[in-house]
């Protein structure tokens, strides 16, 4: 069946399109195929679950009182979602730009970045992704950047966080800034995500913040997918204690899904330059109300529901699970996981690889398999109940004993 819009990262011919009608809680409900078990939220931004009722709400009491807006525009519930954010950084946060989404919140931090240091080099590891938009997709390190260069000028990639090459718990990020020199930002997600659940030591992020400082570069912390609870804490980069970047960029689950918001989060000593100088960007759906309205309930929703926590303490039922999937099947050959985040790392050709999402599909389980990164990737909703968090890990298990 054809369509009159395009599928995005796939040729047309191969897209799989779903037919979601709705859902609830950990689960997703398709029009042809039933009742999905949600181990992926959906493309990790649901992390309060489907169809949660508050945030419905919540979207629908603010198109009733302000739904149309402008960039320049005060209202409460805008000036409510900044103090809140603002409230979950570290020390010294004082401003947000609101965007659409993650790809522009990186995107408007490499502006930024540029129109402070002067400078419009920029360092990012290989295994990372940060944004399609040109930019982000400029500091993107995995497959997705290849096929659009040469994109913007300046980006050097490193190793680091690639198991292949031995760069695991260690940083080239100080020996490369000081090599590479006139660099103004280093863009790291706290802990890779699509790339595999890369987990980098708090010595190695700690090394780089003062490389940074040393070189004259600011550091920016994409917590695009690994914010607003996914890791077991709010922001993933509080598991490196001290760890206190310049800029620090989301999106997805800011809404839990249920608007189109993005935001990079400013430290006083980057926004003060733009006191007596012009910011120079922004967007005409800036801080769109429908959006706020959604972002501000989904981290009301996030504290009221002890949902962080909840990540926390489910975190050790993922990686025991993944552990037993490992064990039981020659194909597994590593579990990396943090809070409701884990990857099982498998040894599978890309036709394997296919097989496998035919039967998990069959086992209707979603989850995130990347044959790219040779790993099979579990980001459930964070209010998922433990026993259909068991019953996920075991459907994956079953599916992983079909493709053999
Ligand atoms: N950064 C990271 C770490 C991501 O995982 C993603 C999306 O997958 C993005 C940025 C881009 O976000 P968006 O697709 O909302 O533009």
């Amino acid at each position: 069946m054809s369509y009159p819009f395009f599928f995005t990262w796939t040729s047309q011919r191969d897209a799989a399109p779903v037919q979601l009608v709705g859902g609830e809680g950990a689960f997703f409900d398709t029009a042809d195929r039933g009742r999905y078990l949600d181990l992926g939220s959906l493309i990790y931004q649901a992390n309060a679950g489907h169809g949660h009722r508050r945030i419905i709400e919540a979207v629908r009491a603010q198109a009733e009182r302000l739904c149309l807006s402008v960039p320049g525009a005060v209202y409460p519930e805008k000036t409510a979602l900044a103090e809140a954010l603002l409230r979950h950084a570290p020390e010294g946060f004082t401003k947000v730009l609101f965007t659409l989404g993650g790809s522009d919140a990186n995107e408007n931090a490499l502006k930024i970045a540029r129109l402070v240091t002067g400078r419009h080099k920029a360092i990012s590891r290989y295994r990372s992704y940060h944004g399609a938009t040109l930019g982000a997709v400029s500091l993107t390190g995995d497959w997705r950047r290849v096929s659009v260069e040469p994109a913007i000028p300046g980006v050097v990639h490193v190793l680091d966080l690639d198991e292949r090459a031995g760069r695991t718990g260690s940083t080239d990020i100080p020996r490369v800034l000081e090599l590479e020199g006139n660099v103004g930002a280093v863009f790291l997600e706290s802990i890779v995500g699509g790339n595999g659940v890369l987990i980098p030591s708090t010595e190695s992020m700690l090394a780089i913040r003062e490389a940074c400082d040393a070189h004259g570069a600011l550091l920016v912390v994409d917590e695009v997918l690994s914010g607003f609870g996914r890791t077991g804490r709010f922001f993933g980069l509080e598991h490196f204690d001290g760890l206190v970047p310049d800029m620090i960029t989301m999106g997805k689950a800011l809404t839990a899904g249920y608007g189109t918001l993005g935001a990079v989060l400013v430290h006083e000593r980057v926004a003060r330059h733009f006191e007596e100088r012009v910011l120079v960007t922004g967007l005409t759906h800036y801080a769109h109300p429908i959006s706020i309205a959604a972002a501000l309930e989904a981290i009301r929703v996030y504290e009221d529901e002890g949902l962080v926590a909840r990540a926390a303490a489910l975190g050790p039922v993922l990686r025991e699970g993944l552990e037993q999937l490992r064990d039981a099947h020659e194909c597994a050959t590593g579990v990396r996981a943090i809070g409701l985040l884990g990857s099982l790392e498998l040894t599978l050709d890309a036709e394997a690889m296919g097989r496998l999402k035919r039967a998990l599909d069959d086992e209707r389980v979603h989850l995130h398999v990347n044959a790219r990164a040779h790993c099979a990737i579990v980001a459930p909703p964070l209010v998922i109940e433990e026993s259909d968090l068991r019953e996920g890990i075991a459907r994956l298990g079953r599916a992983l004993g079909r493709v053999l």
